[in-house]
């Protein structure tokens, strides 16, 4: 069976069950089938260079032709004496990435197949690995169909289209002649000034969990990766979301408890559901490197959970354990210790300091200080996937004529599809959405005509803010412009980077703008932030920049009613404009097809059924998470319970249609050890439209020896109903569903009041172990 939740359809009646931390009806890592015969009898033959460059990963650009200045040549091409000396001299196994260049398949085939005969030439004829960060797309591939990034797929709280967006990059990946995607993030998404926030799918862990264990099917398929599949990277292994000062790749502190409740869960859970290769943390976690973190690597990913697959380096973290971390004095020690504690293949990768590193590790064996054992098991692993991936059975060329639906309207309609149940309605004041067709519409904002910034980072460059290889999709104004004739449209402002802040600059139209909103019915103001991420998407504030918020404040004044479309990766704070909108759409970054799925959703032919998967957050300086604690609400001004004031809750989303709970009904008062609960809610349609909701479910631990937040999500699902359509829905709940970390580290259940909550409804129940 390879899913922990099983959907049943009988009549109206929807049941959604599973057992939270059980993994006996997963996949292995196993599941993959690898020819390890014929592994062993290569690892028998390689020499130690020969084994060592199977676990250097280097970039396209160590191997291509530079001007005499050392600049790359354009267009790229290889140079051919590079790549003898890397693939030949230093037998290196493993290719990565591309950077501020998107190919054509066309483009991308030449170079894979061109790295691929160099490999025919060695002595064990292993063919490379090449790896991409594909993340919401085929990133690097010219015209490939891109997605909502993380954060808004999670916001679909919709497992299908997770799956859908890793099969459509798998195979649009695949037909570039890429095996090996470094995706999904994993990180729990909770500190939103991160840079990578929306890379994350959210901040909660069950919803996270699921999330990455569709996108983990789509990726790798169900039985064997073949040519339509790649292999997914889990991302990254361990803690790399919560640096304390916010800014990428800085410490974390992390307890034991958290780590074991939060953060290791969803890679466990994506490990069980056969994921083939892991990333490692460049950052550090209470002090210790995630590249050194042996405990975690080794005894924990690798022994505890019987993980078979590769462990990656992130970007030059051996080197940086010497150069950031300096935990070791030298560059060599900081190879031993990150190839000791458990890290399979060295993301190195730049050239020269690739030769470096093999010749380093060459000598670390010959020394004895990395043991013949240790590198073996790193080179198994490496094999292991490349056999899992069809690598060492045959040499053939990818031939574009095999991905007839690369780009297809097919793929393009899921993408749609993603993004149009991402987008979340967080007000809609008097209904002012939908806005007829013949209403004049006064367009404004930064984001409103751009699709770079609907897409986000990791489209076609790394912090994806070239638009030269943007595919032909409308932006938020084009697609409004074909449902209202009557339409201006202003920029307003500008976004710009400036000492490392997202900063605006007011647009000379401005002023204009002001004047014609004399003149109109409404005005819809597209604000948000620039893509960026890592280092460069390192910010101060979450504060929105303060020319965005002028824009309302002066529309505002001129007595419109406006509408506020967020383009987004992480939060900004809008308390000061909030009250002055009537409606707000959150897009988060919803890819190519945002600009039509926002159009598409002001003028009403979508219904939106989007659900935020983080805590919108009021103030800069206060973040809290849905699953807080009674502690964390006592208001000391007026001794009341009321500090959990975020703008919106976890899980809030608005439709054009309403939804009426009742019946929340329990079938026992007390459980037992392992018996179910069996839960039932009735959810009705009680508006005009059809529309999708999100039932979901959480349990309330009433008393608890470690103390308890005050509520966590266990279960979800969505669905559609028509006008006054009604659905039973069904969950069952086990004692794994109450469990935490006790005070002894391990999972336990204590006796007592626990309480199902959905919606506004609650059941109380009692358990006894
Ligand atoms: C990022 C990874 C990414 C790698 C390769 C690193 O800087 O942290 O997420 O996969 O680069 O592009």
């Amino acid at each position: 069976m390879k899913s922990q939740h099983f959907l049943y359809f009988f009549s109206s009646i929807l049941l959604i069950g599973s057992c939270k931390n059980s993994t006996e009806n997963n996949k292995s890592n196993n599941f993959f089938p690898a020819d390890e015969e014929k592994i062993t009898s290569i690892i028998d033959k390689m020499s130690t260079e020969e084994k060592v460059g199977q676990t250097c990963q280097i970039t396209l650009e160590a191997i291509l032709l530079k001007d005499l200045e050392g600049k790359l040549i354009e267009p790229h091409q290889i140079d051919t004496n590079k790549l003898k000396i890397a693939i030949e001299d230093y037998k290196v196994g493993s290719f990565l990435n591309v950077s501020n260049h998107t190919f054509t398949l066309e483009k991308w085939h030449k170079i894979i197949n061109t790295i691929q005969e160099f490999s025919t030439r060695t002595n064990h004829k292993i063919p490379v690995i090449y790896g991409v960060d594909a993340i919401h797309g085929a990133t690097y591939v010219q015209n490939s169909t891109l997605f909502p990034q993380e954060i808004g797929l999670a916001a679909t709280w919709d497992l299908s289209h997770a799956k859908k967006m890793a099969e459509v990059t798998a195979y649009e990946t695949r037909a570039s002649g890429i095996p090996w995607n470094f995706s999904p993030v994993l990180d729990i998404g909770r500190n939103p000034i991160w840079s990578r926030f929306f890379e994350t799918l959210g901040e909660d862990v069950y919803l996270a969990t699921e999330m990455g264990k569709s996108i983990i099917d789509g990726y790798q398929g169900d039985s064997i990766i073949d040519n339509y599949h790649v292999a997914a990277c889990l991302k990254h292994y361990v803690g790399y979301s919560v640096p304390e000062s916010g800014r990428d790749r800085t410490p974390a502190l992390i307890p034991q408890r958290t780590m074991q409740e939060l953060h290791l869960p969803v890679f466990h859970n994506a490990i069980n559901q056969g994921a083939l290769t892991v990333m490692v943390n460049s950052g550090e976690v209470n002090g210790i490197p995630g590249h050194a973190n042996k405990y975690l690597l080794t005894d924990v990913l690798k022994d505890e959970w019987g993980f078979q697959g590769l462990a990656l380096s992130d970007w030059e973290d051996f080197i940086n354990l010497h150069k950031v971390a300096q935990t070791d004095s030298t560059v060599k020690d900081a190879i031993e210790t990150a190839i000791n504690a458990g890290v399979d293949m060295s993301m190195v990768p730049t050239n020269p300091e690739y030769k470096k590193y093999c010749e380093f590790l060459v000598e670390l064996i010959n020394e004895g200080r990395v043991s013949s054992e240790r590198i073996d098991g790193a080179v198994r692993r490496i094999l292991r996937v490349k056999s899992q991936l069809g690598l060492l059975e045959s040499h053939t060329k990818v031939d574009v004529n095999d991905y007839p639906k690369f780009a297809s309207n097919e793929h393009r309609k899921s993408a749609y599809n993603a993004a149009s149940e991402s987008v979340t309605l967080l007000k809609n004041r008097n209904k002012i959405l939908p806005i007829s067709k013949n209403k004049s519409v006064l367009l404004i904002g930064p984001t409103a005509n751009s699709l770079n910034y609907l897409n986000g980072a990791w489209t076609h460059t790394w912090q994806g803010l070239d638009n030269k290889y943007n595919n032909d999709f409308p932006t938020i104004k084009n697609a409004l412009e074909s449902y209202y004739p009557n339409l201006a449209y202003f920029e307003g402002s500008k976004m710009i980077m400036q000492d490392s802040d997202e900063k605006s600059i007011q647009s000379e139209d401005f002023k204009k703008a002001i004047i014609k909103a004399k003149s109109s019915d409404v005005a819809i103001v597209c604000l948000g932030e620039l893509p960026s991420t890592e280092r460069p998407g390192d910010i101060y504030s979450l504060d929105l920049p303060k020319e965005q918020e002028l824009i309302v404040q002066e529309l505002s004044k001129q007595g419109i009613p406006i509408i506020l479309v967020l383009v987004q990766g992480r939060p900004k704070i809008i308390r000061e404009i909030e009250h002055l909108s009537e409606g707000i759409l959150l897009a988060y970054l919803p890819g190519d097809q945002g600009g039509k799925v926002i159009a598409d959703i002001i003028s009403g032919k979508i219904n939106p059924s989007g659900k935020l998967p983080y805590t919108y957050p009021k103030y800069n300086g206060v973040i809290m998470h849905y699953d807080y604690k009674q502690s964390e609400t006592i208001n000391a001004n007026t001794w009341k319970n009321d500090f959990y004031n975020p703008q919106w809750d976890f899980g809030y989303g608005l439709s054009y249609t309403s939804f009426e709970y009742s019946n929340l009904n329990i079938d026992k008062q007390i459980i037992e050890g392992n018996e179910e609960l069996n839960i039932t809610i009735d959810l009705k349609n009680s508006g005009t439209i059809t529309g999708k909701e999100v039932v979901q479910l959480y349990v309330r631990d009433h008393y608890a020896s470690i103390s308890p937040p005050l509520k966590k999500l266990k279960r979800f699902t969505k669905i559609e109903l028509n006008p006054n359509e009604k659905s039973t829905i069904k969950f069952v709940l086990n004692n794994d569903d109450l469990k935490f970390y006790g005070t002894n580290n391990n999972w336990i259940v204590e006796d007592g009041k626990f309480s199902v909550i959905i919606d506004d409804l609650k059941k109380e129940f009692n358990y006894v172990n």
